[in-house]
């Protein structure tokens, strides 16, 4: 049997519980444990998915398609592992799996409640993954912070599995902030010892405390601290701000965050931990020897976790290449014809990103005719894909009326076409085309080239596809569908041949980049910045307009 972590915050949110326990989770597996992560939120939504990302950040796709938070994406990425549907559970989940059962009569004659029927569920799937003996270490992460009303059920949870597994398979550890003062030069112990109190009234107790903070913990803070939080000294567990996440399972190395858990739940079969890779990995990303500014095209560029995978994948991508990525949110709803040039011609690359609805679309449209005129690289990632058919279809082909259903329902050129099986569903939760399918990539393209492989498998998030009424049209023109779905033809990649690098692509290949396994298109595409990069600096400034790039 699995032994369980859990993982749960105080004092504030967004202290980056994400990331703690991924860094955990990832010593324990560079020890040799077999580990894996999941995550609770106390949200009633069944899944993200119907989310906003202006709300809650981007929807993580997993391989099985389900819609789940965005700190499966660190999971995935720092532990280079697939999770699944039962990595995420929320409480929405919960309650309709408990009220499903009622409905059917499980409960016949009970009166159905919060203790025991949904405690029960929560606990139920708190423990799946632990039971088929494929995992040693289960870590939960307990979304929302300790006091709020609504993950009061996970709390609750938690303490009986603490009463009722042995005292050796079950911990927690309270991630907290020490705030410092500038006025009065301190950092304050106090938010931290309210929180473990706000924690203990309910009945669980945490064996380490994690304490985020912007200057170093001294002896005396952390005997303060362990003295009335009542944890042992070495459980004070200092995590300072680092200059990127992928640096957190380091500095928790060095506080032997790994060693103190392994010890409460008396694991013996350990080694030293083989961080090798993941060294190696770091330090390209610190020393970088040369930049590519790339530009970002969305909707929801002010929000940073609306794109968190594609800004990660540049990450690993950048380091590859051994390049920083700069990359710079260019909002398209300002993008017009006039203003184009002076708001693209300082980037080596450009990506469109995902997106729904129609704000927006126009500026995105202009952007890629810029990118496919002047030969800048160009990425077009599913919606960005689909503006970059629309725009070979209106500019190259004379299609004027080109243009996707999901905007222009009455368009008489749908280059862009709702799926058929898509045309009957009327529920929105968790019913686009999601999840992995296989590819057929062309042999001799450029996917192929950066893929180095003619078939793949990548993740999908959509309603509408290329419209293959239009294919012999586009191919006779020059625009390469270089991967299709084997199965039923859908257009997955489409390429420019005459172009150094212009690609889009139906699918998310974001989804799939880990430190240890950046994504090809990722790759390919900083390399061919790298190289415009390169080209560029090379001409020279044939006015003071260009000098000035
Ligand atoms: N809105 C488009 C579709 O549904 C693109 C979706 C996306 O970019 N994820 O097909």
């Amino acid at each position: 049997m699995a032994k369980y972590i859990f993982v749960t915050g105080g004092v504030t949110s967004s202290l980056g519980k994400g990331i703690i326990a991924a860094s955990l989770a990832k010593l324990l597996q560079a020890r040799g444990l077999s580990v894996t992560i999941q995550k609770f939120d106390p949200y009633i939504n069944v899944d993200p998915g119907t989310l906003n990302p202006y709300e809650h950040g981007e929807c993580y796709v997993t391989e099985d398609g389900a819609e789940t938070d965005l700190d499966l994406g660190h999971y995935e990425r720092f532990l280079n592992i697939y999770s699944s549907q039962a990595n995420n559970v929320t409480t929405g989940r919960i309650y309709q799996t408990v009220i499903n059962k009622e409905r059917a009569g499980d409960f016949l004659g009970k009166t159905v409640q919060v203790v025991p029927h949904i405690t029960d569920e929560i606990k139920r799937r708190m423990l799946l993954l632990g039971e088929d003996g494929k995992f040693d270490v289960v870590l939960t992460e307990i979304g929302g912070t300790v006091g709020d009303i609504e993950s009061l059920p996970f709390i609750e949870a938690v303490r009986q599995l603490q009463w009722e597994l042995p005292e050796e398979d079950v911990m927690v550890v309270h991630l907290t902030l020490i705030p410092y003062l500038k006025a009065a030069k301190e950092l304050k112990t106090k938010p931290t010892q309210h929180s473990v109190k706000m924690l203990s009234e309910t009945g669980v107790h945490p064996d380490i405390l994690v304490c985020r903070t912007e200057e170093p913990l001294n002896n005396d803070i952390k005997r303060k601290i362990a003295l009335f939080c009542n944890v042992k000294q070495e459980a004070v567990i200092e995590a300072m701000d680092a200059s990127t996440i992928y640096e957190v399972p380091l500095l928790m190395l060095r506080e032997k965050l790994d060693l103190i858990c392994l010890r409460k739940m008396k694991i013996t079969n350990y080694g030293e931990p083989n961080l090798d890779k993941w060294k190696g990995f770091l330090d390209k990303l610190k020393y970088p020897k040369s930049k590519v500014t790339i530009g970002l095209i969305g909707k929801y560029i002010e929000l940073q976790d609306a794109y968190k995978s594609i800004l990660e994948s540049f990450v690993h991508a950048g380091a590859v290449n051994e390049v920083k990525v700069q990359v710079v949110n260019v909002h398209s709803e300002f993008i017009t014809d006039e203003n184009v040039s002076e708001k693209l011609q300082g980037l080596d690359g450009l990506l469109v990103a995902p997106g729904f609805g129609n704000r927006g679309i126009e500026g995105k449209i202009i952007a890629v005719k810029y990118a496919r005129v002047h030969g800048m690289p160009f990425f077009g990632i599913c919606l960005g894909m689909q503006m970059a058919v629309i725009e070979f279809g209106r500019n190259v082909m004379g299609l004027t009326d080109a243009h996707s259903t999901e905007m222009d329902k009455r368009t008489t050129a749908p280059v862009i076409n709702m799926m058929e099986e898509q045309k009957k569903i009327k529920m929105m939760g968790g019913t686009m085309r999601l999840g992995a399918y296989p590819c057929e990539i062309e042999s001799g393209s450029l996917a192929h080239q950066v893929y180095g492989a003619t078939e793949i498998t990548e993740r999908h998030r959509h309603r509408y596809e290329f419209n293959n009424d239009y294919l012999e049209q586009y191919q006779a023109a020059g625009m390469l569908a270089s991967g299709k779905n084997p199965e039923t033809g859908l257009v997955e990649i489409i390429e420019l041949p005459n172009h150094p690098f212009f690609i889009g692509v139906q699918y998310h290949p974001e989804l799939k980049s880990t430190v240890e396994s950046p994504a090809p298109l990722f790759v390919g595409f900083i390399d061919a910045a790298k190289k415009y990069n390169d080209k560029k600096s090379n001409q020279k400034p044939s006015s003071k307009q260009d000098a000035l790039i």
